[in-house]
């Protein structure tokens, strides 16, 4: 992209303006664990802080319309999604039309007992619940053991010192979210969005909000589009300034979404599932991240290296470097097995053997 000098010099008297204004910008709650913001009128907008709590762990937000509130996320615990209902109820008198979880994981809905207790509409897509039954409900009280073990191979078969440290980090995030399900109240949506039925117009009075289907990251992410004030809260579809986690990932239909929230408006600002507010140049932070990855995959993929070995042999790059990482095994090596499951391409037509007969 090139700039003329003109909006150069804009720019550059623009930005720390802006950065000021949003730095200055007084909280409407600040509970460390999250903070919640007012980002225009009738949109609050709450960024959570896991190094102080784990109550919120991911990103939500209130939008409050003349005649209707709706509560972005489900959150890790209740005490997250209260918070929600908290901002609800001190911003707007409305009723509220009810909780969307982006997606089906754990710090996304363990929060929706909250709302369910309030009776509060819990609206999510459609294979939520199924995968909220298949990878938490089955696994509440059972024996974890034998889910432990594979990992505690891997780490007992570390290639090096870098490579055992990682696989430390790796049992230890997973113990991290068996505990989280032992521990949580799970409550599923009671209002299932189907996709055939996306997008789904909700009118809040005066404000709009727009759920759409875009999965990626799960197979049940849904964004929620604010077109009156050029907002989304895209859940983890977008992760600001950390590696994406993607357990439950398609790479490469992922990477398409980002190009669709590359083609939004310049004024686009994003929620993102984890990180600060950001605009489109998170966007395409995270599209040259993904590049990456695949070039690795494909990379290693040529080379007949196994998944493990790609997983083990991927280098962050300089530009990545300050990019955090919930776990190896949750980011890069979910991704490259995601990469070598789509990209591991049958064998060409040459090498393959003809019957004569045929
Ligand atoms: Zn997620």
């Amino acid at each position: 992209m090139s700039l003329d000098r003109r909006q150069f010099l804009l720019a550059a008297l623009a930005s720390p303006a802006l950065a000021a204004r949003q730095r200055d910008t007084a909280p409407l709650l600040d509970r460390g664990f999250a903070r919640v913001t007012q980002f225009a009128p009738g949109v609050y907008v709450t960024i959570a802080d896991s190094a102080k709590g784990p109550q919120c762990a991911s990103n939500g937000g209130v939008l409050a319309g003349r005649d209707r509130v709706l509560i972005i996320e489900g959150h890790m615990q209740p005490a997250g999604a209260a918070l929600e209902i908290e901002v609800a109820r001190m911003v707007s008198k409305a009723a509220v039309r009810g909780a969307v979880d982006t997606h089906f994981h754990l710090d996304h809905t363990f929060g929706n007992i909250a709302y369910a207790e309030q009776r509060i509409p819990i609206l999510a897509h459609e294979k939520v619940t199924t995968l909220m039954k298949e990878q938490y409900a089955a696994l509440k009280g059972a024996d974890k053991a034998p889910l432990l073990a594979p990992h505690e191979k891997k780490l007992a078969q570390a290639a090096d010192g870098t490579d055992k440290k990682r696989k430390e980090v790796d049992l230890a995030t997973w113990k991290w979210m068996y505990d989280a399900i032992d521990a949580g109240t799970l409550a599923y949506p009671n209002e299932l969005l189907a996709t055939a039925d996306l997008p789904k117009r909700i009118d809040l009075g005066g404000m709009t909000a727009v759920i759409e289907f875009h999965p990626g990251h799960t197979a049940t992410d849904v964004i929620v589009r604010v077109p009156e004030h050029d907002l989304v809260f895209a859940g983890d579809l977008l992760f600001n300034h950390s590696y994406p986690v993607a357990l439950d990932a398609d790479m490469i239909a992922w990477r398409k979404v980002l190009d669709r929230f590359a083609g939004y408006s310049r004024r686009t600002r994003f929620v993102p599932g984890h990180g600060a507010v950001c605009g489109r140049e998170t966007v395409a932070h995270q599209s040259a991240l993904f590049d990456d990855l695949r070039a690795h995959a494909e990379k290693m993929i040529r080379a007949g290296a196994s998944v493990d070995e790609a997983e083990r042999r991927y280098a962050v790059p300089q530009r990545f470097q300050g990019y955090g990482l919930h776990s190896w095994d949750f980011t890069v090596g979910a991704a490259m097995r995601s990469y070598f499951t789509k990209l591991s391409a049958p064998l060409p037509v040459s090498n393959v053997r003809i019957s004569p007969t045929i």
